[in-house]
């Protein structure tokens, strides 16, 4: 990147498509990082929580000792959710299930309803010039409520929220890692590199 050190991004790979998270970081010059215990969370510059069943990471999280590391690291380490990523940050989300609670934010999980369980739609990001982009969510949350501090970064049409962002924290609904679409990770990238100063 720019030829300075790279950014070294850390990816959650307890379940869930944090491959194609990899691959798009990688085509970005990152260095990237799977992440499954505690250890290998030191000296990254941002971590991103896949897609995939939040109720499966949270109770990996608990088996591998992970989750009071990343409550903490959330303070000062940029985080991105996508889809059960947002739900697992989520500080609410209306199931029994261990969550991070950093990100403050109501989520409701498989929002879109059985029928609708999945679909794509050209969606308006702020921060994200260029153009719309291909949203795609697959049984995804949307965002019930915001607190104080989160900036709303996405709504549909109909008013719901599908990305957030609260410092350098960010989460979205559907999954910019399905598409060959950079310009959301260039986004939490430069989250990062502000971050690091
Ligand atoms: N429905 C999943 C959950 O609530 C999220 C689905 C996804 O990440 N595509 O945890």
């Amino acid at each position: 990147m720019d030829g300075e050190t790279a950014l070294k991004i850390g990816v959650l790979a307890l379940q869930g498509d944090f491959q194609e998270h990899e691959t798009i970081l990688t085509s970005l010059g990152v260095d990237v990082r799977e992440v499954r215990l505690p250890e290998q969370l030191d000296g990254l510059d941002g971590l991103i929580l896949p897609g995939g069943e939040s109720t499966t990471f949270g109770k990996l999280a608990v088996t591998f000792g992970l989750l009071e590391p990343l409550r903490s690291l959330a303070r000062s380490l940029p985080m991105w959710g996508t889809c059960g990523g947002l739900v697992f940050m989520a500080k609410k989300v209306g199931f029994d299930q261990p969550i991070m609670g950093v990100l403050d934010v109501v989520v409701e999980r498989n929002a879109f309803g059985r029928q609708v369980d999945s679909f794509e739609q050209d969606i308006n990001v702020r921060g994200i010039e260029g153009g719309p982009f291909h949203g795609v969510f697959i049984r995804a949350p949307v965002v019930r409520q915001v607190g104080p501090a989160v900036e709303v970064l996405c709504a549909l049409q109909d008013g719901r929220i599908v990305a957030v962002r609260q410092g350098s924290l960010m989460g979205t609904s559907f999954h910019p890692e399905l598409t060959d679409d950079p310009r959301i990770h260039k986004y939490f990238l430069k989250i990062v590199s502000e971050k690091k100063g």
